[in-house]
């Protein structure tokens, strides 16, 4: 297809700060792997981009819904020496926009839709991780494609959703076609743009924490998109109390809709002293750590793997903070607990097993609390860098 079309463009300048070297996968003027050390000045822009041709294992999507991320409002703001709060991986100018679903409208040869096996014929409803992983560097040949180290991240250093249209290589899509009965209309793209933060939850829980026991107790701490998700996963796993820790009251209230059975305000009551009496003085199975906050929330868990009455509990740290957690070693030791960090949300069967809990009924739509059109999405952006009211706002193409 030719011709042309617009993206919101993250544009910022190259300045690193003192000391700054580049890394290995660094390209001056270009790419880094340490946002925050490099980016200054950032803003969003309209840019116009021919519209891109498939090779012969890409598809090209037209974009139907575009979750808007923290990473997004992160990229877009900056702190007062101007520079970008996001830390990771990016490279500007860039299309934003990575939490999407579309429809396929080409595709080359040897672009295969896994769920059938065979090529993409075009029309298909589909979304994708937005974790480019090489498929060739060690971690990549050893299945662990969350830790490649020749990463490229959609809407983070390669072109994003918040455009018409969007270049892709196969191997990421996923196939939304199994929640078509469930999801009408609109509604397959809306829960197929929450596929993503879903999956970094499933990711946490099932592939990293290693799952419950139908029955477990299980925490979650902090009540964003993928604390909220995990307590969704946890509860279809089986749990038999899912609680949750959030000074938010309507995200709590999402929570609670979605699959917690309890939600704590940590301003308000001991969170600790809580789970200890919502369990009988068990405890809990499974910890997720999702508010990045760990220095604030750690000690409430520790308390918990203390006086609580259940050996072998892990913690999933799964929120991104560059940030020592007070961990006691004594009681990891004497209450037979363990630690894992967790990241990303590509392979282990993750993306297909949430579209198939999605299309099962574990119903994630209502974290999508608003939805914005073109017009709405670059001013949307820039309103979250101060409100965190909504869970989730949605881009919805015309
Ligand atoms: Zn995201
Ligand atoms: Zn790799």
């Amino acid at each position: 297809m030719k011709g042309k079309m617009e993206g919101v463009t993250l544009v910022a300048d190259w300045d690193p700060k003192p000391g700054f070297k580049l890394g290995a996968k660094d390209v001056e003027g270009r790419q880094t792997y340490l946002g925050s050390q490099v980016w200054r000045n950032p803003r969003l822009e309209v840019r116009e981009y021919d519209i891109p041709t498939p090779g012969p294992s890409e598809v090209l999507l037209e974009v139907k819904a575009c979750g808007i991320c923290g990473s997004d409002v992160h990229m877009a703001q900056a702190d007062q020496d101007g520079y970008i709060f996001y830390p990771g991986l990016t490279g500007f100018p860039c299309i934003l926009g990575h939490e999407f679903s579309g429809v396929v409208v080409e595709a080359g040869k040897n672009a295969f839709d896994k769920r059938t096996n065979k090529p993409f014929r075009g029309g298909e409803r589909v979304t994708s991780e937005e974790m480019l992983w090489c498929g060739n560097c060690r971690p990549c040949a050893d299945g662990q494609p969350n830790h490649c180290e020749r990463l490229d991240e959609v809407g983070f250093n390669v072109n994003g959703a918040y455009a018409k249209y969007l270049l892709l290589p196969s191997r990421t899509i996923w196939s939304l076609e199994p929640m078509a009965d469930r999801y009408p209309g609109d509604e397959i793209f809306i829960a197929g743009s929450l596929v993503e933060p879903t999956s970094v939850a499933y990711n946490a829980v099932i592939e990293r924490g290693g799952g419950i026991r139908p029955g477990d107790r299980a925490v979650v701490l902090g009540g964003g998109p993928i604390g909220i998700a995990a307590c969704a996963i946890l509860k279809r796993a089986g749990a038999s109390k899912v609680i949750l820790s959030e000074t938010q009251e309507e995200r709590a209230a999402i929570a609670l809709a979605l699959g917690a059975d309890f939600a704590v305000n940590p301003l308000k009551e001991s969170f600790a002293d809580r789970v200890l009496e919502l369990t009988e003085g068990m405890g809990a199975d499974l910890f997720v750590e999702a508010t990045g906050l760990p220095t604030v929330v750690y000690p409430d868990i520790e308390r918990v793997i203390w006086e609580g009455r259940t050996l072998n509990s892990t913690v999933v740290v799964t929120a991104r903070a560059d940030a020592k957690m007070p961990v006691t070693g004594e009681v990891l030791q004497v209450r037979r607990g363990r630690m894992i960090g967790a990241q990303g949300h590509s392979g282990h069967g993750n993306f297909p097993r949430v579209i198939d809990c999605m299309a099962d009924g574990m119903d994630m739509t209502p974290m999508s609390t608003k939805k914005v059109g073109r017009t709405d999405l670059l001013e949307s952006i820039i309103r979250l860098q101060t409100d965190r009211k909504e869970c989730k706002i949605t881009y919805l193409a015309g």
